[in-house]
């Protein structure tokens, strides 16, 4: 491809996308295609020779796009959202174009440099603490294993003896964080909820004396805010302090909850949050940024480097000294430029511009959540802090029938979801199936939740 056919090309996809952009309330959310379709209908083997772009183009919107789930829809409330705002997919456009591999500094200056001035933007934004230094990486799963990683380093011979802690409302990636830095199931607790799912803190303490008395180490305490199933907040404070009693690495995940820390409203949910070795948050969830930017923030970034170090010859520049090489702050060697459509958002839309969009969406969930109280054979499952509210219907006739309230309430979901128009997702609450409507999406108006309310009554009266 030259010059002349990458731009022409170029304006096309760009045009095709703001078409995408303006359009795409209309298309279904999710694909009505069955497993192995699209394998089957492609060729077996690359071609030999190289084919004009305008076809391979044509296949993208023939063969490609009838089969992709549509995030962007404005009446998606599955999950949690994540956001692809326009300035963030120009960014990437750019840093595609860019082509630069950001390890070192030397590699790439600007990037360096650009990265750490918007993690330091970022650290005020959310309020927390200046002795956090805060680092890009991919996704919170990889800055949590990073914490557990660095927490076991930080034990020296002490870390066969270590243990961890944290709730059952604590996301997969915590779990799969300590079994991939070696720490034996037996030496992992699941601290008990409270009846709002936030990890109790006088439980977390009593499992650390009895593994202390034990001849253990306890060495990782992790608290959530905003679990993935219901945005429920762990008491920062109290679990810190536990944390610290006992000397143990103490990791904050705030994947989607700490885009909430820009709201001053909200920051008592963050309440001792100064007692954290480290932080995670994902702006690739609520902030605007497309998938994916994880800002993952730590207290001793030199306990960071001791973990995460690692100098062959080939690898050293003459700038070393004096200034920050990215390539010691993570997992892999190679990175990406991310800090450019993190910059681009938080340019484009200002701290105001989402803190706006921050703040409607919660108000949409209690919104939601009032309509849901007030509604007879509607229940709520849970406290919705955070743009997120778990309900479900209880017929009169099924009432404490919960293998048969779990069967009615999928049915309900997957009828919801087959008009197209919306799209949900479910989790289990305390044994109980709940019907999850996260709200978040930065096209979301009070509209689309208006609509997915009515969609859920109108299917509950079938
Ligand atoms: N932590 C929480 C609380 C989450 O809700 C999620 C994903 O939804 C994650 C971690 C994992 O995020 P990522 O996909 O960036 O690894």
């Amino acid at each position: 491809m030259d010059t002349d056919e990458f731009r022409r090309h170029g304006h096309e996809i760009v045009d095709w996308l703001a078409d995408y952009f303006r359009d795409i309330e209309s298309r279904a959310i999710v694909p009505a295609v069955a497993p192995g379709e699209l394998r089957r209908a492609l060729p077996i083997a690359a071609p030999v020779s190289g084919e004009s772009f305008d076809v391979i183009l044509q296949d993208f919107r023939d063969q490609i796009v009838p089969g992709i789930t549509h995030w962007g829809h404005p009446g998606w409330f599955a999950y949690f959202r994540s956001n692809a705002s326009p300035p963030s997919v120009l960014a990437e456009f750019l840093t595609a174009g860019l082509g630069a591999q950001c390890m070192s500094w030397a590699t790439s200056p600007a990037a360096t440099e650009l990265e750490q001035v918007v993690m330091h933007w970022y650290r005020q934004l959310l309020g927390l603490p200046e002795a956090f230094t805060g680092v890009i990486q991919d996704t919170a799963s990889t800055a949590s294993l990073m914490a557990f990683l660095t927490a076991r380093e930080r034990l020296g011979e002490d870390a066969a003896r270590m243990t961890a802690y944290w709730s059952g409302e604590a996301h997969s990636s915590i779990p799969k964080a300590a079994r991939l830095a070696g720490i034996a199931s037996e030496r992992c607790r699941i601290i008990p909820v409270d009846a709002d799912f936030a990890m109790r803190p006088e439980a977390l303490a009593a499992a650390m004396s009895d593994d202390v008395a034990r001849g253990l180490v306890p060495g990782m305490v992790v608290a959530t805010v905003g679990t993935t199933s219901s945005t429920a907040c762990d008491p920062l404070r109290a679990l810190g302090s536990a944390a610290h009693a006992h000397g143990a690495w103490y990791h904050i995940d705030a994947a989607w909850g700490g885009s909430a820390a820009i709201l001053p409203e909200l920051r008592p949910l963050f309440d001792g949050v100064e007692l954290a070795d480290s932080f995670v948050t994902n702006p690739h969830k609520w902030m605007m940024t497309n998938f994916d930017c994880t800002a993952y923030f730590v207290r001793d970034v030199e306990a960071l480097q001791r973990t995460f170090s690692v100098t062959p010859e080939y690898l050293r520049t003459r700038h070393d000294a004096d200034v920050v090489n990215y390539r010691d702050w993570g997992i892999p060697l190679g990175r990406r430029f991310r800090a450019l459509k993190l910059w681009f958002v938080l340019r484009s839309y200002g701290v105001a511009g989402l803190q706006a969009m921050i703040r409607s969406h919660i108000a949409f969930g209690q919104e939601l959540a009032g309509w849901v109280d007030a509604t007879p054979e509607w229940e709520r499952l849970a406290p919705a802090p955070l743009a997120l509210v778990c309900l479900r219907h209880v017929p009169t006739a099924l009432a404490g029938d919960e293998p048969a309230l779990a069967a009615h309430n999928a049915a309900l979901l997957e009828r919801v979801n087959a008009s197209g128009q919306v799209f949900l997702t479910h989790t289990m609450l305390q044994g109980k199936y709940a019907i999850r409507v996260a709200i978040g999406a930065w096209r979301t108006e009070r509209r689309n939740v208006q609509a997915v309310w009515a969609l859920l009554r109108e299917s509950a009266s079938r």
